[in-house]
């Protein structure tokens, strides 16, 4: 139907993403205001119904393209069942899947697509976005024009589904298209997992260019040894392999939530702050005192890591 949302399901090893929970509370809002059904979109083996409550039905599509993730499979797929519908709204999550998908459903569809969006509403009968921009800096309220538009949310950004029942569940033809796909994914790489999961550590020390050289971080290793804290990073200690990439924080590291993050010689680019910004408490060492970080930072001192670093290190151990 024309006032229909659908949310696209994602999936970790057969248990439905938070954020595919998440759209289909924003998806079960937007329904009510627009007067439509919630249709969960599955692509791959098994319709995951018992998990998708807050959809009204689930729409399920079976082909060996589909699993695991073919980014031309799921374009194919998603744009056609979206055009079958009808649907006014697709939505996807802000993942490495919605974030590659959503401008090429788009694009297929020739709708508009709002990224980063945190919230979602129908004004009049006009559907209004409201997404983040300048990596989070301003918050922009966006009205959607069209027949048909896809919204890649940010996670944590609406409340799940809660109750309803098991939805029905609609098989649902694969497109042709996918017996003649340009893409194949040849084999799925797993990242190293051997590593420490620095977005569990409470407390977090991070380094950045400031450390000047490699065999410095030795000195900030000790601190975080003392503190019984992972080592983190921003991304040029990363890009010049001095740091593994799983202590990478920031847009394309990692997202941290510690209690406290304890930073020496990092300046507070957008693209970092976007991965620390929610850490209860931010303690900011650098020499700069117009440094971007002091604008982020709950408690902060320009003295020189070199001094500080030892002189904490004494004070601890
Ligand atoms: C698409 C994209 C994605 C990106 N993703 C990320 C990401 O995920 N994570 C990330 O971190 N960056 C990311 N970046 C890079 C980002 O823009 C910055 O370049 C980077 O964060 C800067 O790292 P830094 O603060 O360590 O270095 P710098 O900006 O060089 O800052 C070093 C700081 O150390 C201070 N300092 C120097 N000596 C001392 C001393 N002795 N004591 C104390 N302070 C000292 C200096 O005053 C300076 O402020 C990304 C960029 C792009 C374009």
């Amino acid at each position: 139907m024309a006032n229909d949302v659908l949310v696209v399901v994602e999936e970790q090893d057969g248990t439905v993403t938070d954020a595919t929970r998440e759209l289909l509370g924003a998806g079960r809002a937007l329904a009510g205001e627009l007067g439509g059904d919630v249709l969960a979109l599955r692509l791959g083996p098994g319709s995951l119904a018992e998990q998708l409550a807050g959809a009204d039905r689930v729409l399920h599509v079976e082909h060996p393209a589909l699993e695991p993730y073919n980014p031309e499979a799921w374009e194919v797929t998603v744009a056609e069942v979206a055009k079958d519908r009808g649907a006014r709204v697709v939505l996807m999550a802000t993942t490495t899947v919605g974030m590659d998908l959503g401008p090429a459903v788009a694009a297929r569809l020739g709708a508009p697509v709002v990224c980063y969006v945190v919230g979602a509403a129908v004004d009049g009968g006009q559907l209004v976005a409201t997404a983040k921009i300048y990596g989070g800096k301003l918050l922009a309220e966006v009205e959607v024009p069209g027949e048909a538009a896809v919204l890649v949310a940010i996670g944590g950004s609406f409340a799940p589904a809660s109750g309803g029942s098991v939805p029905e569940v609609e098989p649902v033809p694969a497109p042709a298209a996918l017996d003649g796909l340009r893409t194949a994914v040849r084999q799925r790489i797993e990242p190293d997992r051997s590593d420490v999961d620095i977005t569990a550590a409470d407390l977090l020390v991070a380094v950045g260019r400031g450390i000047g050289d490699r065999d410095n971080l030795e000195l900030v290793q000790e601190l975080a040894d003392a503190l019984g804290a992972p080592l983190a990073s921003s991304r040029p200690l990363v890009d010049q392999g001095w740091m593994p990439k799983s202590r990478q924080v920031g847009k394309s590291g990692l997202k941290v939530k510690p209690k406290a993050y304890l930073m020496f010689g990092i300046s507070g680019a957008p693209e970092h702050i976007e991965g620390m910004r929610d850490a209860e408490l931010i303690v900011a060492c650098n020499t700069d005192p117009n440094a971007p970080i002091f604008e982020v930072a709950h408690v902060g001192t320009t003295a020189d890591l070199f001094d500080l670093v030892p002189a904490l290190v004494e004070r601890v151990g």
